[in-house]
């Protein structure tokens, strides 16, 4: 074998990947088509759960230090353009403001961390930094996948290097992270299902340093990440995290037309440069299938989502770190015969339910937008009802976009073979987040003291939380996680607010977070319930 896992694609669902299994001690290959990281505009918001992922890898700081500062607010504007008074104005916290609000909360609602603005172009080379320092991870550049054949053992993948020259990897699995167009994925014959070329824009990036200091121009918006102009050509404009980088977003016929696009959304005379434009489709598309045999798939190449509900990146690196240690427990012997097919079976139902979010998001957007007459800017009493119709639509449906804790913090895992599932369960909720210890849930956050969460204190492995006055006897499942050689803690956790928020003395926590099981008192049964937790065993309902 030359390595243990390879992965295709190096955009931050493949560096995910790629660190998260380089540092578990997983030798791992990452192959990327490009040369090099690109300088284009995708993605900008990094949620919050993918920020307490970056936490835990210990990248969230550098990540904060290259993004956008963290003073500046995230609000959303709705204008018809930047130098006339914004019709609506939805307000949302800087990071700093975000990190008070967190400080002050112990009730489990909030994240560990908030969300950050980074330019996908920022995030890429970070990432690539990081996986290029774990020893067991080798990155290539220039090696464009070709083909796959998988046998009982492993993977031969063909790929093809920047001269032009065959070359053949042998893997034990390989992850295809290779986008929308996914080769991979298209070499196993999955197909994608849904709505697709929902609707077809143009994207420029301009370089315009003078823009941000002149925010509000005259009685224009203020300062904010997202600014919508009421128009017919769904016309958006996003700060990129320097403030100095600009994207537009508009339906136009012409690549030319977004210069005319960009100076009639400033409304003033600018000094600054179009870098790029490229057309790029709306699409709502989920794969059939997360894997087949010894290749899995993860990030875009198995959902498509509409961008601005910010859930095409941020699904994709919860893909990337539920496949992990997946694939480090199977490798390494102490994950059974269930443990990879879970990733499946838990990953496909978030995608599916993010697809929908997306669609909930969008068609709210395009429902305000649709309050949209030409009349808009008119002193006359129809241009007055056009734009008060407009804002009172917007004010609710755009928030759909924008307020989606629910779907970034509140997904559990159902019917997986590897969680010891309870009857019921609470309803999942794109807007709003309930804590909850269910079982399949991430873990709430809970402040243990000023600045260390029970996040903070739960190492890489599996985690049997002890909590409050709990004397419960823990040898049983202690005995039984190690006689199977997984990586295995017990944490006491002995203050109040974290039992008043689990309800429970007990959580067996996975390597990602997420609930594997609870109780008041020890398991009945501790070795089919770690048989089960590390995949070994059915469970027994099921
Ligand atoms: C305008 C816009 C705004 C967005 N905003 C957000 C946002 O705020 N938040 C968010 O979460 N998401 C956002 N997204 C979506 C986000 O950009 C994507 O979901 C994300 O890039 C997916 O990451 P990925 O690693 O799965 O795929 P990609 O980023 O597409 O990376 C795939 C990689 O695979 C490589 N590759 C492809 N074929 C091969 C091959 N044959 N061999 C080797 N390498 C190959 C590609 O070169 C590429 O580097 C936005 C998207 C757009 C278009």
């Amino acid at each position: 074998m030359n390595t243990e896992v390879l992965v295709v694609g190096a955009g931050p669902v493949g560096l995910t990947l790629a660190i998260d299994l380089g540092r578990r001690g997983v030798r791992c290959t990452l192959v990327e088509r490009k040369p090099a990281p690109e300088f284009l505009p995708k993605m900008e918001r990094c949620n919050a759960r993918t920020m307490e992922i970056f936490r835990r890898m210990g990248l969230a700081d550098g990540i904060r230090a290259a993004g956008l500062n963290r003073h500046v607010p995230m609000d959303v504007y709705i204008a018809l353009a930047m130098n006339e008074p914004p019709l609506l104005r939805l307000p949302y916290p800087s990071v700093a403001a975000a990190q008070a609000l967190i400080a002050a909360c112990n009730d489990g609602s909030m994240p560990r961390e908030p969300y950050q603005l980074i330019s996908q172009y920022t995030l890429e080379p970070i990432l690539k930094s990081a996986a290029e320092r774990l020893p067991c991870v080798t990155v290539h550049y220039g090696h464009e996948f070709v083909a796959l054949s998988q046998d009982a053992d492993g993977v031969t993948a063909t790929l093809r290097d920047a001269a032009a020259r065959t070359v053949e990897i042998r893997a034990r699995y390989l992850v295809g992270c290779d986008g929308g167009a996914s080769p991979v994925r298209k070499q196993l014959g999955i197909q994608l299902r849904g709505d697709g070329n929902l609707l077809a824009l143009h994207q420029a990036l301009y370089y315009a340093p003078d823009l941000f200091a002149r925010i509000p121009i005259g009685a224009g918006p203020g300062p904010g990440r997202h600014y919508h102009i009421a128009d017919g050509q769904s016309t958006f404009l996003i700060m990129q995290d320097s403030t100095k980088h600009w994207t537009l977003h508009a339906v136009v016929e012409r690549p030319t037309e977004m210069a005319a696009q960009f100076e009639r959304t400033i409304g003033v005379p600018l000094r600054y440069d179009m870098l790029s434009v490229g057309e790029w489709k709306q699409n709502l598309l989920l794969a059939d299938h997360y894997a087949l045999g010894r290749v899995f798939l993860a990030g875009d190449s198995v959902h498509l989502v509409v961008p601005t509900g910010g859930l095409g990146m941020n699904t994709g690196v919860g893909d990337a770190i539920d496949l992990a240690w997946k694939l480090h427990g199977t490798l390494r012997g102490w994950g059974g015969p269930q443990l990879l097919p879970s990733y499946e079976i838990e990953r496909r139902q978030i995608g599916d339910r993010n697809v929908g979010a997306s669609r909930y998001a969008s068609l709210g957007r395009r429902t305000w937008r649709s309050q949209y007459r030409p009349n808009i800017r008119d002193n006359t009493p129809e241009g007055h009802a056009t734009r008060e119709h407009l804002v009172r639509v917007a004010n609710v449906e755009q928030r759909k976009t924008n307020e989606m804790i629910g779907a970034e913090l509140g997904y559990r895992y159902c019917g997986s073979p590897i969680v010891w599932e309870e009857p019921g369960g609470p309803e999942h909720l794109f807007r709003d987040y309930v804590p909850s210890t269910w079982p399949g849930a991430r873990l709430p956050h809970v402040w243990l003291d000023e600045g260390c969460s029970v996040h903070d204190v739960i190492d890489d492995g599996y985690t049997l939380l002890q909590l409050g006055r709990s004397a419960a006897d823990t040898s049983g499942i202690v005995q039984a996680m190690r006689a199977l050689g997984a990586p295995f803690a017990v944490r006491t956790i002995a203050g109040d607010a974290p039992r008043d928020v689990y309800r429970y003395d007990l959580i067996l926590l996975r390597p990602d977070l997420h609930v594997a099981w609870r109780g008041n008192a020890a398991p009945a049964d501790p070795a089919q319930l770690a048989a089960v937790v590390t995949g070994h065993l059915a469970p027994p309902w099921r």
